[in-house]
């Protein structure tokens, strides 16, 4: 809840509207999830919001930590034995937290685990908080970076993701400034419009992934609504509205998408827009035959589209020894789970 929305369940109860901050700090700021640790609060308060309100928290089913880089992959657990994955990366500049916006999704990349079993439903804004709230209670650290490339499309739970960017960002919560937060799609073009209306200073990460609509439609089906010319054209509307530029996603695959004619027509497309393009190797998925570019490619792929003047930088590829990339612990525990 948001404190105008605490205000109003607190001043119901007959109480002072201090008492909203006084709580809105405990949950969003402390990020407590026990009613008993808000020492400031009345006990018998405590009492009645308990009876009456549940702070859902995140708790950890299964913690994997990489000995390469100490980047910690969490299998959450939610409320309703639902399962999400989250991801924290250590960097020069603080910690990063790659949270889940949905259980499942149903965006169906080719490539991609998270979608493997479709989507179960929307996160709510406070689980997707309670991720990061549970991810520094364990670590003792503070998150202050986050990115929304986890399980799940984010423009798919419009509402519950504004609700979260609100809530993130409150200086007397978690206090994580727009500057500091990624948010990726996949393309849905009506969505980035109402995205860029409301001029966020958050970076908009949209994955390309091809240069051009055959290659695009075959990794992404959500292509076939929203072909690329809408894509970039609803692109470069972000930009002129919000004056931010975008980041490319492209997954180097195998013979797919990292030739040379690839890399010359995405040059072409992405000319003399406000753009960085950022290339993955793809992450093989035990369910999917696709196999990330060798090394040789890839540095080839980048001069073409250095020569034509695109920012380019090849993600570091970090917790590759605890299937960090997006929907492969959730889908190992469930078959272990099951006995499959
Ligand atoms: N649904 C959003 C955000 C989640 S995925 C989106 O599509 O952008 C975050 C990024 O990881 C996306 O660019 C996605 O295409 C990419 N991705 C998914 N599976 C991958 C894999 N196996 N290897 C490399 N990148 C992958």
């Amino acid at each position: 809840m948001t404190i105008e929305e605490l205000e109003a369940v607190l001043c119901g109860l007959g109480e002072p509207k201090y008492r909203a901050g006084q709580v809105f700090d405990w949950i969003q700021r402390s990020g407590v999830t026990d009613y008993d640790q808000m020492t400031n609060i009345p006990k018998e308060l405590r009492l009645k919001l308990y009876q009456k309100y549940d702070i859902f928290a995140c708790t950890i089913e299964k913690k994997l930590i990489s000995e390469y880089d100490n980047t910690v992959k969490y299998l959450f657990k939610l409320h309703d034995g639902s399962f999400i994955e989250s991801v924290l990366m250590a960097y020069k500049y603080g910690y990063t937290l790659c949270v889940s916006t949905q259980v499942g999704c149903n965006m169906g990349c080719a490539f991609c685990a998270s979608t493997l079993g479709g989507k179960e439903r929307d996160l709510t804004a406070g689980e997707i908080l309670g991720q990061i709230h549970a991810a520094q209670r364990d670590r003792g650290v503070r998150v202050s970076h986050v990115v929304l490339m986890g399980m799940g499309e984010p423009l798919d739970n419009f509402e519950n993701v504004m609700r979260f960017l609100d809530l993130v960002a409150s200086p007397r919560g978690l206090n994580i400034g727009m500057r500091n937060i990624s948010l990726s799609t996949c393309g849905i073009v009506p969505r980035m419009d109402e995205l860029a209306q409301r001029k966020l200073q958050l970076t908009l990460s949209v994955s390309l992934h091809a240069p051009n609509d055959a290659i695009r439609s075959r990794l992404m089906p959500v292509n076939r609504r929203w072909p690329v010319d809408a894509v970039l054209d609803a692109c470069r509307r972000y930009i002129r509205l919000t004056g931010r530029r975008i980041s490319f996603e492209y997954a180097m695959i195998r013979g797919v998408n990292d030739s040379d004619d690839c890399a010359r027509e995405l040059a072409a497309r992405l000319k003399g827009m406000l753009c960085h393009v950022n290339l993955i190797p793809v992450n093989a998925v035990r369910e999917r035959q696709f196999v990330r570019s060798d090394r040789s490619r890839l540095e080839r792929f980048i001069r073409i589209l250095e020569q034509r003047g695109i920012n380019v930088t090849v993600r570091r590829s970090l917790g590759s020894d605890i299937n960090a990339s997006c929907g492969q612990l959730r889908r190992s525990h469930r078959e272990e789970m099951e006995g499959g």
